[in-house]
């Protein structure tokens, strides 16, 4: 039978936590060394750190010594950005997560449809919700040590920050090892889309949207997109795009989704909450979303001009338009107007070298 603490943390008969209190998995896990699955305290059992960017990808794009920057500024070398992960939980993530994912990736883009056709979008669901996870479980520890040299801030401070949204995806995340039902109004957005190839180098695109919870990874010739705290409401509007897109997307049309499925989620009226219930006598524990209703505020373009700009930044210099000049282009991307997907007719564009247009996109 399973327990329940004082702090509202739920065991099981062997002690294992079956479900982080908010608390603890910000005392743990985001401030702590704990194992991030199953919380084990260092020195207590065997670890073998857990990379953000699965060492399957880092090998298969060659990016071990390529860096990855962070909300905070900061960059980090993707083979030494990692989360701390007892040895147990990674064998068991390995099994239930990254090998299934893997050998559908290698598979190719049919074999990702059939499995999201017969199985749902869970799997993948999961495993772009633990790179997110990942990514920012680190960064939040990184930037309390940071703020701790200022000095140390109680952890009800910490606390202020918000460590919810987080929470709750790491509790639903942890479906694959606790056995958790999910139903589905827990889950976010998840878009798989086909991507043209365009040579090795640009294989490999991440992008992490963290204010609107957004993350969006490339692999060759598909990329994935994801939002976790929508209930999958951002998607269902960026559809009314995704279905006039009639071929496999530039590297640049992707990172405009990315940004696109990021600004509509930002503008959603309501977001996912979601909630645990337990069967302590039972050993059930089930998540779902509370209802709600996929409705849009007005949208404030300006807000689709800084996503935009935050992920073509680097690219900026080498995007060339025969209508405007540099500087044009650049505020007309920061304005929210910009969109590399359609011409001016509302047509998608084929040619990815085609200039990029400029124009309101329509309202979603
Ligand atoms: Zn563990």
């Amino acid at each position: 039978m399973w327990t329940r603490e004082p702090d509202d943390t739920v065991l099981d008969e062997n002690g294992s936590v079956v479900y982080f209190s908010l608390e603890r998995f910000v005392r743990d896990l985001c401030l702590g060394d704990c194992c991030f699955i199953y919380g084990a305290a260092p020195g207590t059992v065997s670890f073998n750190d857990e990379h953000v960017i699965p060492r399957w990808l880092l090998r298969r794009y060659d990016l071990f010594a390529a860096s990855i920057t962070l909300p905070n500024g900061s960059a980090i070398r993707y083979d030494r950005y990692t989360v701390p992960c007892c040895s147990a939980c990674n064998t068991l993530m390995g099994r239930k997560i990254e090998e299934p994912v893997r050998a559908l990736v290698e598979g190719g883009f049919g074999a990702v449809q059939a499995h999201q056709e017969q199985h749902g979008v869970l799997l993948f669901y999961v495993w772009m919700g633990l790179i997110f996870l990942k990514t920012h479980l680190k960064d939040r520890r990184l930037r309390a040590h940071l703020d701790a040299r200022k000095g140390v801030a109680p952890i009800a401070e910490e606390l202020k920050y918000d460590w919810g949204g987080l929470h709750y995806l790491h509790t639903l995340l942890r479906c694959f090892a606790t056995g958790a039902a999910i139903h589905p109004s827990a889950l976010g957005s998840f878009v798989a889309i086909r991507v043209q190839e365009e040579g090795s180098r640009s294989e490999f695109d991440f992008g992490d949207l963290y204010q609107a919870q957004s993350v969006m990874l490339r692999m060759g010739a598909f990329a994935f997109l994801a939002a976790f705290n929508d209930g999958g409401a951002a998607a269902l509007f960026l559809k009314q795009k995704l279905e006039r897109i009639t071929g496999p997307v530039s590297g640049m049309q992707l990172r405009e989704l990315a940004a696109e499925l990021a600004f509509l989620n930002a503008h959603l009226k309501e977001h996912t909450e979601l909630r645990s219930s337990f069967d302590l006598q039972g050993e059930r524990h089930g998540i779902d979303g509370k209802p709600m209703w996929p409705e849009l505020v007005t949208l404030d373009y300006t807000v689709r001009g800084q996503l935009m700009h935050y992920l073509f930044q680097r690219n900026l210099p080498m995007i060339k338009s025969h209508k405007f000049s540099d500087a044009e282009l650049e505020t007309q991307m920061l304005a929210g107007r910009l969109t590399f997907l359609f011409d001016e007719d509302g047509k998608f564009i084929e040619d990815s070298r085609a200039p990029a247009q400029a124009s309101a996109p329509p309202e979603a």
